[in-house]
């Protein structure tokens, strides 16, 4: 396995590839890499040829509010599972080599971005869509996979490829859990015992809306509501967002129907934690 550092790099073995026409898969990662992260690689293990792995904590889809100092990182550990896994380069690179002292061109979106993680995080998917971009410039990747546990940001990119005639297959990946039902996330490590225990409010609350609509209720207002009280059960936990919304176009909907999105963000102590689950 390589690990990268340049974008020459990177560019100089996906030609060489491409010479052997082999496929190439990428999965863009923050890193701190869980089972979550695992799940993405293995499957683009099956699917390509080559797989490529960004590690990559991206300064421009953070507020400077938010966590990019403290955001968990351990090269080595990730190197390790990436190798076994079977990943064949990893592109780690500074954030000098993805952004020029003037860097000012920047890929937005309307409409998707504005509800849910967008609302409370403006920046946040133009340094996504930003980032992904180049990624997908600099690795052009038959396919690139993505995590159902980031829904709204799945919505967004796969929106983007459509909008922006990128040919890339984007490939969304279920939301794997701890045993005991919380989302793996590299954030999960912010949290202390107390919090860990608390923070299983979220899947419960997911849980308890997917029961109702498997048992046949429609109504989005309802569904909500009872999310919201279960939450509020927790004394530790604060709400961002309780939302219900259109799958594609991530806007409130009144009626549950396929596909819709039902997406929480809530505290736990400082820590900002996202769950959901799609109908
Ligand atoms: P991150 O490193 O948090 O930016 O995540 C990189 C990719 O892994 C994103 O596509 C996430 O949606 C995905 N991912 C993170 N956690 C999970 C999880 N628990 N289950 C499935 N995919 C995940």
């Amino acid at each position: 396995m390589q690990i990268a550092y340049t974008v020459k790099e990177v560019r100089e073995q996906v030609k060489a590839w491409r010479k052997e026409g082999l496929s190439v898969g990428l999965v863009p990662t923050m890193g701190y890499l869980h089972e979550g992260h695992a799940s993405l690689i293995k499957k683009a293990v099956e699917d390509n040829d080559r797989v490529v792995t960004s590690i990559f904590v991206n300064p421009t889809q953070f507020a400077p509010t938010e966590d990019l100092e403290a955001y968990p990182r351990d090269m080595e550990k990730d190197s390790k599972l990436c190798e076994t896994l079977g990943v064949d380069l990893i592109f780690h690179p500074e954030p000098e080599e993805m952004y020029a002292p003037d860097f000012c061109t920047w890929v937005d979106m309307d409409v998707l971005s504005k509800t849910l993680c967008g609302k409370s995080r403006p920046i946040h998917f133009r340094g996504v869509c930003t980032v992904v971009s180049k990624l997908f410039h600099i690795v052009t990747p038959d396919r690139a996979y993505f995590g159902q546990k980031d829904a709204q940001q799945l919505a967004i990119i796969r929106r983007m490829v459509r909008d922006l005639n990128m040919d890339i297959e984007i490939v969304g990946c279920p939301i794997v859990r701890e045993e005991d039902g919380l989302a793996k996330s590299s954030r999960n490590t912010y949290l202390n015992e107390e919090e860990r225990k608390a923070a299983l409010i979220l899947s419960q609350s997911i849980f308890l809306g997917q029961k109702m609509v498997q048992e046949g209720e429609t109504d989005a207002a309802k569904i909500k509501a009872a999310m919201v009280e279960k939450i509020q059960s927790e004394p530790l936990a604060r709400i961002d967002y309780v939302e219900i919304v259109d799958g594609l176009s991530m806007q409130p909907v009144d009626t549950v129907q396929s596909p819709t999105l039902a997406a929480i963000a809530v505290y736990i102590g400082k820590t900002r934690l996202i769950d959901n689950f799609i109908v």
